[in-house]
């Protein structure tokens, strides 16, 4: 009997695992940023995290990952993303780098000859990639199209080109007014702006922000096979970049419900933070039931549109605009509006974050922001470590050492969600729109993470690559993929890589209320990590937007393997 029981005990020595990673340099990203060598996963979490001599010592498993001595990280986050548009859009036309309006008038040609059936959609021009800096008009589109409707957004979405079928179909024309948005006319068209005769005038094709939502609407919906394979594109191309957590920012209801029943189906994989779009339906619905939680969906956020894109002139700034003084932009609600939508989100449990780019619009919310949790703040004064609103500015694109200062003030209450690769995109004409002052305090990371106490990072993906690593690299290089300029872009705002892998992984884990189940390698934590072929704690930093992602596990199931 002794030796009956000697054995077993033997054979069980070691604890049974489901995987182990081992012969690793591990970034847990626990408080004190330490490395660890192996770790074991057991039902989706890691278990144990040390050196590999005591992971091995202990634990047993099937399925063994040496990792040759590479570095794993915690999966990545993508805190600001439209995961379902970029699937979306995978399924559309992709003018993105296009060089010319005469290119993208080829591609459409080339996209109609094969879709002949519907509205031509397409997404990702830029008029400053041009020679021509201006924006198109409709004139060749009508000729081509008279009849198909045609709406070609631009890289921001915050501006698009319509043909004339597209605005019949609208039910919109030149003299249609639009709250938040816009229709821009033919100049010559318009007699006199003081409004004595405008009668000849003509649209454009132009449209901004609200007034692309006038279109849209009625743009038939996509079929729910349609809504399925594009989430089940964009988790491909997500899990091949490292990313296990995307934060939608804006979702209709139909395609949360899509995502919930796909995630339960075990078909989409990929953890989603759902941020509501600001509609009559999701508030109807969402503020009755309250926030909704599963391991890899949770809904408990709204997103709101304070103002446009620096890019197309719709930020609202305080001042004009450099290179068009008669503008300044505009808020894309009157401010009562974000006010009581602050008031519902404190009291109904929700997180709000709002688009803030221009310096007017990021002191508006923040001001709103500050007022509605100081308030409520004096309510519970019993037990104010209940409150934590972890309200987000998403963009915080321009900023005042007033905004710094009140940040500091509401350190835990108001997180900024920055994407660094938009500073890269923008630096070649953001100069031109804020003029040599006002652009020193725009893309100011470093001194909002100094304010904040934390930073969540993401890209704003299909708006920029959808690629965590090239966020890393302009975070740290303020380089764009040309490597330019050499010595990085306002260098004084750039991240430490501690900080940049902090900011791709545990604060955005904290910005989504996910800090006690994601964000680092720790036990009791999900299972999510990348491998990489190469240290972006440690390489050149020029190598990084090179380096490669050699898997990828979510739940401690491997989703993407290399070739
Ligand atoms: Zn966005």
């Amino acid at each position: 009997v002794v030796a009956a029981l000697l054995l077993s005990s033997c054979s069980s020595r070691k604890e049974q695992a489901d995987l182990i990673v081992h012969n690793a340099v591990v970034y847990t990203v626990d408080s004190s940023l330490s490395t660890a060598q192996s770790f074991a996963v057991k039902d989706g979490k890691f278990i144990a995290i040390g050196s590999d001599k005591e992971i091995l010592g202990s634990y047993e498993s099937k399925e063994m990952i040496d990792a040759g001595g590479k570095a794993v990280y915690p999966g990545f986050i993508d805190s600001h993303c439209h995961f379902y548009g970029y699937g979306k859009g995978l399924q559309e036309l992709d003018l993105v780098g296009t060089k010319s309006f005469a290119e993208v008038l080829e591609k459409i040609k080339s996209y109609a000859r094969e879709h002949p059936d519907g509205w031509i959609i397409g997404r990702g021009w830029d008029q400053n990639d041009w020679k021509v800096k201006e924006y198109p008009d409709k004139t060749i589109l009508d000729s081509l199209f008279p009849t198909t409707p045609v709406l070609l957004e631009r890289i921001d979405g915050h501006a698009a080109l319509i043909n004339e079928e597209a605005f019949k179909r609208a039910g919109i024309d030149a003299f249609t007014k639009v709250e938040g948005g816009k229709i821009e006319y033919f100049p010559w068209s318009a007699h006199d702006i003081k409004g004595n005769s405008m009668d000849a005038r003509i649209a454009s094709g132009i449209v901004i922000d609200n007034a692309v939502d006038l279109v849209k609407r009625v743009i038939p919906q996509p079929s729910k096979e349609q809504l399925k394979e594009a989430l089940l594109a964009a988790q491909k191309n997500c899990f091949a970049v490292g990313l296990t957590t995307v934060d939608d920012a804006g979702l209709e209801k139909h395609i949360v419900d899509e995502m919930d029943a796909l995630q339960k189906s075990g078909e989409l994989k990929m953890r989603i933070y759902a941020m509501l779009t600001d509609n009559e339906e999701n508030k109807a619905y969402y503020l009755k039931k309250g926030p909704y939680k599963s391991d890899r969906l949770n809904v408990r956020s709204f997103k709101f549109y304070a103002d446009g894109a620096l890019g197309s002139r719709g930020a609202c700034l305080l001042k004009p605009y450099s290179d068009k003084p008669e503008q300044q932009g505009f808020l894309l609600s009157p401010l009562s509006h974000f006010d009581s939508a602050a008031v519902s989100m404190l009291y109904k449990g929700f997180q709000m974050n709002t688009h803030c780019i221009g310096d007017s619009a990021v002191q508006a919310i923040c001001d709103i922001y500050q007022q509605r949790i100081n308030e409520r703040l004096m309510l519970e004064s019993q037990i104010p470590s209940k409150l934590q609103t972890r309200w987000r500015i998403e963009h915080f694109q321009v900023t005042t050492p007033f905004d710094i200062q009140l940040l500091k003030m509401q350190r835990g209450h108001i997180i900024p969600s920055v994407q660094p690769t938009h500073a890269t995109s923008d630096m070649y004409w953001a100069k031109d729109r804020l003029g040599p002052e006002r652009v020193k305090y725009a893309y100011a990371y470093n001194d909002l993470l100094k304010a904040a106490g934390m930073l969540a990072l993401g890209t704003d993906f299909p708006v920029e690559n959808i690629n965590p690593l090239y966020t890393f690299y302009a975070a740290v290089a303020r380089k764009d993929l040309k490597g330019f300029p050499e010595g990085g872009f306002q260098m004084e705002n750039a991240l430490s890589r501690e900080n940049t892998l902090k900011g791709m992984t545990i604060w955005g884990a904290y910005a989504n209320f996910e800090e006690k189940e994601k964000g680092s390698i720790e036990k009791g934590k999900f299972a999510d990590f990348v491998i990489l072929d190469e240290d972006i704690m440690k390489c050149a930093i020029d190598k990084v937007p090179q380096v490669k992602v050699v898997y990828t596990f979510v739940n401690g199931e491997k989703v993407y393997e290399k070739n």
